[in-house]
């Protein structure tokens, strides 16, 4: 029989990985939190419906990629495969329409894609996200983008590099996405044969493929930037200079297209150049027509995803040494006494808010210091039947016997033993 594995596409955080994972939500939780983000938590799973609605039927998302399955009822759900169109549920759901507006979320949670794995490719893998739900201004995007840019910034990712872009609105899309059909079909003998298959389905997303055919045609293709409407050209005019004021470097890419279709004007993504093939960082952009489109009122929003594998694999961020021990229990015998008497010392220790590790593996004695020495322990207290104990300073080697009750006042006084 062969041994068990993690299935394809997944993987296990090991204790060091949650530990520099745990480096990146305190990072969140400061920065976003600084800027009156509050935490949000959605099902790991939700209606079909959701996301066939909220993300877009013809993405590759939804076509392709959501883990889909009945829940014994006839009712189909899906494992989340992003975090927006969650969000935006639980606000409608909830009625936050009434709270003071915007409301300002942040999360930190897993998804899944049924993608063909490879590096920085999962099919769960985890993403940081903040959403803005009420504030339809220029500098709602400006801020969002800013805040992704202090984030990878405090993770120390390396070789970041923005790309910017406005996608408009929807009307002015589909009068573009006319055009640009007729382009494409003008010279569909020189594109791909699955640029073609899609030129009905989704035309922006010939902007996305590599093979030679297609990029010679898409490079004098109609630009959506250049068909923007007066007050969409005006926001995102705007939103580059809030991004200039702060110093923000980016790059205007009128071929920006994000896998998701509810973007109106702003989009944008981060790549690093210290990621392979899958550079994308995090990215996102301003959806107002979403929460009308899950039931809601007219409410304009504006979000970000960032892939956590990926930061943690292009970030230099140091990883967090594991938490300090102030004390180790060692037993200097087996008797059944002395192990109640330093399983009770141990529960007090940590009451008292000492970290407090207890022997459990009937080590010898030599083996309990080495063990105390290994985890960093800073004091050992060595139980001796069930009133007395030694008690040793790691660092000095010094050692003093004492009443078992003494123990916890000595660690916490710190004072030095004689
Ligand atoms: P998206 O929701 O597709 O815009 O993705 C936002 C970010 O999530 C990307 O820039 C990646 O960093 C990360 N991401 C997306 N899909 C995956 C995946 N399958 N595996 C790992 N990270 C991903």
């Amino acid at each position: 029989m062969t041994s068990l594995q993690a299935p394809k596409g997944t993987f296990d955080i090991l204790p060091p990985d949650a530990e520099r994972r745990q480096g990146l939500e305190t990072a969140a939780r400061k920065i976003l939190g600084a800027a009156g983000y509050r935490r949000i938590e959605t099902p790991a799973f939700e209606a079909t419906e959701l996301f066939a609605r909220g993300v877009g039927e013809a993405t590759d998302i939804v076509q392709k990629e959501m883990y889909t399955f009945d829940d014994g009822g006839g009712r189909s759900l899906t494992l989340r495969p992003e975090g927006t169109a969650p969000v935006c549920r639980a606000y409608v759901e909830h009625g936050m329409h009434k709270l003071p507006q915007p409301v300002k979320f942040w999360y930190l949670s897993s998804f899944f894609r049924a993608e063909q794995p490879q590096k920085g490719r999962y099919r769960q893998f985890w993403q940081v996200g903040a959403e803005t739900i009420g504030a339809a201004g220029p500098e709602t995007d400006a801020e969002m983008i800013v805040l992704l840019a202090e984030l990878l910034e405090a993770m120390l990712v390396k070789g970041t590099r923005l790309r910017l872009s406005s996608l408009g609105s929807p009307e002015t899309r589909q009068q573009y996405r006319e055009r640009l059909t007729a382009y494409l079909r003008e010279h569909e003998s020189r594109l791909s044969s699955e640029v073609r298959d899609r030129i009905g389905l989704n035309p922006l997303r010939a902007f996305d493929a590599t093979d030679p055919g297609t990029r010679e045609v898409m490079a004098a293709a109609p630009r959506l930037l250049d068909a923007l409407e007066a007050d969409d050209a005006e926001h995102f005019a705007a939103v580059r200079e809030l991004l200039d004021a702060s110093d923000v470097r980016y790059e205007i890419d009128p071929t920006l297209v994000r896998g998701l279709d509810y973007y109106t004007r702003t989009v944008f993504e981060f790549t690093s150049d210290a990621l392979g093939a899958q550079s994308g960082v995090g990215g996102g952009g301003r959806y107002d027509r979403l929460i009308e489109q899950l039931g809601g009122q007219p409410t304009p929003a504006s979000g970000w995803a960032a892939g956590v594998e990926r930061i943690l694999m292009s970030g230099t961020e140091p990883p967090i040494a594991p938490d300090p021990v102030d004390l180790f229990i060692a037993l200097s015998d087996r008797d059944a006494g002395t192990a109640a008497a330093a399983f009770v010392v141990a529960r007090e220790a940590r009451r008292a808010g000492m970290a407090a590790q207890l022997e459990l593996t009937g080590r010898s004695l030599k083996g309990q210091l080495k063990q105390a020495d290994r985890i960093g322990a800073r004091y050992v207290a060595i139980v001796e039947g069930d009133s007395r104990a030694t008690l040793k300073e790691m660092s000095s080697g010094e050692q003093q016997e004492l009443s078992l009750s003494a123990v916890i006042p000595t660690v916490l006084r710190g004072s030095r033993l004689t």
